[in-house]
């Protein structure tokens, strides 16, 4: 065994629910999958029986359902339409608020309290999510303050995924499957034959004071074996490819090309494709009053580079058709992005194809355009 191999336990199935109280006592706020509006999503949990045990998951392009398994995995489907996003970086947010006093307003900052969050069962390509979130929001010359309270309170426990689905492309993203760094710990479930198992690996010492309290025991060779083997062929199982060699290039050349009014004409501009992706952050800030005219709220909510009002500059709207927003979405997403954050936009979860009610695939556009010779079309 390696040093690192050596450095991975086995906590069995009937020993996980020793995790959850462990992250209880400690006072954290486990959120993790679970069955809601049949589909599998993250929210709040308190022990291994809120999770979708037996279930699955089945996804292709604008398709999701939910079914039984033959087993009764806890972790045995992959991203839902949920990320973790809704918590370090929530959809809408109180920034402070103005009450009426005599002859003024008082201004009062949002001082709620955020909990310590402990994340269960975040993929590989999830965790490459928050690490391009941290850079936006932690590592820029502006510190987002709500979104660094909640991330520096946050623990991470990974999954690793065993059973790509049909929309997942994370190996083409060198994202996944594997959890290679940005968690506390990580869990791989086994199950073979009477065996049910999870080998954990310790990727911090936050992790490493979690596990302590946890029963576990050390790792046998032939459950590494186990491991790498299910890992490995989940790597060869996925349901997607994206050519990423010289993307950056194929875009910004490509800018005239037909398959971008090609895609507006399927394309509703509904901007499920932004909310639901991990990485997307553009926002908007808004004030409301009630009725009374006493109250005032300056809220900032998710906003999407698809809405129309979305490019306002005074007098206009520089994107006012589908075709230039898709191609802002897809051109930002897969190369712009590698100028501004040093990576690319896309970590491969495959939560737009999944989700776009009329089934566009971000994959098989880039195909589309290194396939098809571009022809002369008229500059927007
Ligand atoms: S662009 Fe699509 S596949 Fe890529 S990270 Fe966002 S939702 Fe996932
Ligand atoms: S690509 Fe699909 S999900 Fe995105 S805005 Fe267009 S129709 Fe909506």
């Amino acid at each position: 065994m390696t040093k690192k191999e050596q450095q991975r336990h086995v906590i069995e199935r009937d020993s996980l629910e020793s995790l959850f109280d462990v992250l209880r006592h400690k006072g954290f706020d486990i959120v993790g999958p679970t069955v809601e509006d049949n589909a599998i999503c993250y929210s709040s949990i308190d022990s291994s029986k809120d999770l979708p045990v037996g279930w699955t998951d089945v996804q292709s392009e604008g398709k999701y359902r939910i079914k039984k398994r033959q087993d009764n995995a806890l972790f045995g489907y992959v991203v839902g339409p949920t990320s973790w996003k809704k918590f370090l970086f929530p959809p809408r947010i109180k920034l402070w608020e103005a009450k009426k006093s005599q002859k003024d307003f008082d201004i009062v900052e949002n001082t709620d309290e955020v909990p310590s969050y402990a994340f269960l069962s975040v993929r590989a390509c999830e965790l490459q999510a928050i690490a391009i979130q941290d850079k936006i929001f932690l590592k820029g010359d502006h510190i987002d303050p709500i979104y660094k309270k909640r991330r520096e309170k946050t623990l991470i426990i990974a999954v690793n995924c065993t059973e790509p689905k049909g929309t997942c492309f994370c190996v083409s993203m060198n994202t996944g499957p594997r959890a290679s760094f940005g968690f506390d710990l990580s869990l791989t479930e086994i199950i073979e034959d009477e065996k049910h198992y999870f080998v954990v690996e310790v990727g911090s010492s936050k992790g490493e004071k979690i596990l302590k309290d946890v029963s576990h025991r050390p790792v046998e060779s032939s459950e590494i074996e186990q491991q790498n083997k299910l890992l490995e062929k989940a790597e060869r199982e996925m349901g997607r490819v994206m050519d990423t060699q010289n993307i950056k290039e194929l875009l910004y050349k490509n800018m005239e090309h037909p398959q971008w009014g090609d895609v507006a004409k399927r394309c509703l501009s509904c901007a499920n494709c932004t909310l639901v992706c991990p990485t997307c952050f553009c926002s908007n800030v808004e004030d409301v009053t009630d009725l009374t005219g006493d109250h005032a709220q300056r809220v900032r909510t998710w906003d999407s580079c698809f809405t129309a009002e979305h490019s306002y500059i005074h007098g206009g709207n520089i994107r006012s058709s589908i075709k230039s927003r898709y191609r802002q979405w897809m051109t930002h997403k897969l190369a712009s992005w590698q100028d501004q954050f040093d990576s690319s936009g896309c970590v491969g979860c495959g939560r737009c194809i999944t989700w776009c009610p009329v089934g566009i695939d971000i994959t098989k556009e880039v195909k589309a355009i290194e396939d098809i010779p571009p022809a002369d079309v008229e500059r927007e």
